[in-house]
Formats: C-alpha cells, structure tokens, sequence
C-alpha cells in the first residue's frame, strides 16, 4: 500500500508490520525462574505441570447430610418411606473407618470422607429424622449422587496447567492443594523505556509555556508492568543525535526490548529512527504503519533487540504499544496469547473509517436493555488525551471499511 503522509512515502499495514516485528524474536526462549505462588499471579507458566496425585485422595461427600447404599433405598415411595439406622459420624478432619451395611447410614459433612459401603448421599433437607439414631426417606437416590469420586478433580499425572499461561489467582489455588510451593514462570523481559525531546520535563513546576510534561514514560512504564514485563526507566533524552546513540547503547546492554517514545516521524528533529540505524542491523525494519492513532510509528531490531520507535503524542503512543507492544511482551514471555478482554456492543451512531488505514475509534460503553452499547466519544483526535481518559473501551475500523453505520454490532477491546 503506497502513500504520501506527513513526508511518509510508503505505510505498512498493521498486520504485515506486526508479522514482520514478532518473527524477529521467533527463537527466543525465555528464561525462567521457580518463583513462590504468592508471587506468581500474572507471570507466565514456563513448564507444564502435571498433578502430582489425585484429587480428592478418597471419595468425599459435596453436602452436609446421610451417606447410605443406594440399594437399600431402591423402592422407597412416600407411602413407603425406609428407615435406615444411624451407626455413626464422617467428620471434617478426621479419618472415617466405619463400614456402612444394609439399612445404616452415616452422617457425613461437606469434604468429608464418604465410609466405605456406601455409595451416595442424602442432604440433610431430603431426609426426616425420626430419633437421634435413625431417618427415614421417601424417594431414591442413585449410586454416585452427591459424591467427588477420587481423582474427579484432579488425576495423577494428567497435565493441569500448561506452558504459556498467564497464572491467576485460581491457578495459584490448584497448585497449591496440589502440593507445589513454588513453580517455574518466565522471567520478565527487561523493558527499557526512553521519553525523548528537549521540550519534555517531568515536571513543569514554574507552568512554563514552552515546556511539555513527560508523561509517556510513566504511562509506558505502568503498561509495561501490567502485561508481564519489567519495565526499565532509561529517562527523558533530548533531541540530540549524541545523546539518543549514548542513550539507546545503554539500553541496548541491559534491555531485551526497548521503547523510545517521541522524535518518530519525518521531522528535522525527529532522529530516533537514523540513530537506530546507526547502531546495527538490521535497523529499522518498519517506519509509518497505515494506522490511526500512532501512523508515525517505526519497528526496529538491532543486536537482536526489538525496538519501537513511538509516536510522542501520548495517545498515538499508547495505540502504538497495545498494538505493537503487549504482543512482543508476550512473545518474549514465551505467553500462549495477548490478554485483552473483549466483548459484543451495540454502536449508538455511524462512525466514518479512514480508508487504508485501521481505525481505532474509542468509546464509553453503556448497559442498556438491548445489550451493551458503545458511544463513541466526541473527540477522536490523538492530541486530546481526555479521549482515552474517558475511553471504557475502543473498537477497530478495517482498512478497507468506509463507515459502520448505527446499531451494528462491534467487538470492543475493553480498556477497564
Ligand atoms: P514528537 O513525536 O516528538 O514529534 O512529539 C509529538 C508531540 O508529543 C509533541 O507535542 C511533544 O511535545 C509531545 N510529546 C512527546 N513526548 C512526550 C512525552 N513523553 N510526554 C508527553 N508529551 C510528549
Ligand atoms: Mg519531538
């Protein structure tokens, strides 16, 4: 696709960028570290793990009520109910070596151990109780009901969690009960991340006019952080070519990813991309992708560190990071898929696409009875940074759709 934008001759589309971005780090495999559970949420399981034994260890019963044999019961009616007797107790904590025989019961708990013989379990509500010793019932129960067979949950051997896996706190529970302390997880890329431009400052104390407050560093910093990486603060570096080389040679020692915000477009004091060529090969293998938000973005390797170059216009970075961004994070995590929850809204008014270029439209969503529905915020322009403040969520128009018009249906990417 060929273009004329801003000094840019020619525009990758997103998805050839993308390609072309993640197949530099296609043999990269990340390092790992057995890391404590309590520390694990969100960290990528490096290795597959398999359950160490089954679970329950014995059948159990899932109520509070009466484990019986559900022979003995076969033919009670309500005109007929069946009095079985009570022998004794399964409690919680406590082995049970009782032996239920023909028409004896035992009253067991939730997770307690179902006594040897029986085969079922009443709860309590279904049963009367005719003395301290003895209940009565009036309908069947079929063999199995009420019970967690051994290994039900979980069986010896079999692979619970898989490599790649982002661990939630539910995970963290399996491998614990399970017998794990602690688990093998992808160590964090290092990601360096640079604001440049001598107009920024971090923080405009005196209101100066002419100064703009560095804020993509904090922002990049915080995303990095929240999708699995570690994020490497590398400072504000002005519009100097020295500076930018001596900055991003730094980086390059110690980063395995690198994000340098500003400095990114066709300007005389955009420099980022030239002085990316100059320190290796194979450079800048992308420079302006057919997108909106963040076009002026460019995609980089050198030393065998991925790099981009990003829009310094905090909404195009941001755009620029979720689109390019979380994806090589996930790569360099050796992660199964990007985390971004998505969902199905309802488009309150026609929105125009600008073709040859993904659309990225934000919007508020709403609950309404026909559904969620997504309204899309007044402002679309990148430099309004309110539209992302106020965005729940955003939706993508495709290169080559001119317009989706009111009360179609959208997939949003949800932002909270
Ligand atoms: P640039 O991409 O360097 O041409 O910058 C585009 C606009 O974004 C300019 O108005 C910059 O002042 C602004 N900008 C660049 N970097 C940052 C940053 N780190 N935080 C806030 N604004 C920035
Ligand atoms: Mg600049």
């Amino acid at each position: 696709m060929d273009h004329t934008h801003e000094g840019f001759e020619h525009l990758t589309n997103v998805a050839d960028a993308l390609e072309i971005f993640l197949k530099t780090v296609e043999k990269h495999r990340p390092k790992r570290e057995l890391q404590p559970l309590a520390s694990c949420v969100g960290r990528v399981l490096a290795k597959d793990v398999a359950a160490s034994q089954d679970l329950p260890l014995f059948d159990r019963s899932v109520m509070d009520g009466f484990a019986i044999r559900s022979l003995d019961v076969q033919t009670t009616l309500p005109s007929l109910p069946i009095v079985l007797d009570v022998i004794g107790e399964s409690r919680l904590g406590q082995d049970c070596r009782t032996i239920v025989k023909r028409l004896q019961t035992v009253s067991v708990a939730t997770g307690s151990i179902l006594p040897k013989g029986a085969d079922c379990v009443v709860p309590i509500e279904d049963i009367f109780q005719v003395s301290n010793h003895r209940i009565s019932l009036t309908s069947p129960v079929a063999s199995g009901q009420n019970i967690l067979h051994k290994g039900e949950d979980f069986s010896r051997g079999k692979v619970i969690l898989e490599a790649g896996q982002r661990l939630r706190p539910q995970d963290l529970g399996a491998l614990k009960v399970l017998g794990f302390a602690k688990v093998h997880v992808a160590a964090k890329p290092r990601v360096g991340v640079m604001s440049t431009g001598s107009e920024l400052v971090e923080k405009n104390a005196r209101m100066l006019r002419s100064k703009i407050v560095d804020i993509n560093r904090l922002i990049l910093l915080e995303m990095v952080t929240e999708c699995g990486g570690g994020g490497v603060d590398l400072g504000i570096v002005d519009d100097d070519q020295q500076s930018i080389l001596d900055a991003l040679r730094t980086a390059l020692r110690s980063c395995n990813f690198i994000l340098v915000s500003g400095g990114s477009s066709m300007g005389q004091r955009d420099l980022v991309p030239e002085c990316i060529d100059m320190l290796g090969r194979p450079g800048m293998m992308v420079h302006g992708v057919a997108m909106r938000p963040a076009m002026p973005t460019g995609l980089a390797l050198v030393n065998h560190v991925p790099i981009i170059s990003l829009p310094g216009v905090p909404v195009s970075a941001i755009f620029a990071f979720r689109v390019f961004g979380l994806p090589m994070i996930s790569r360099l995590l050796g992660a199964q898929e990007v985390v971004t929850a998505t969902a199905k809204a309802v488009l309150s008014e026609k929105v125009r696409g600008v073709l040859g270029y993904r659309f990225f439209v934000r919007v508020k969503l709403y609950r309404t009875e026909r559904g969620l529905v997504a309204e899309p915020l007044k402002s679309q322009k990148s430099a309004v940074l309110k539209s992302m403040v106020d965005a729940d969520a955003y939706f993508v128009i495709p290169e080559d759709v001119p317009e989706i018009q009111a009360n179609e249906m959208v997939e949003v990417t949800l932002l909270r």
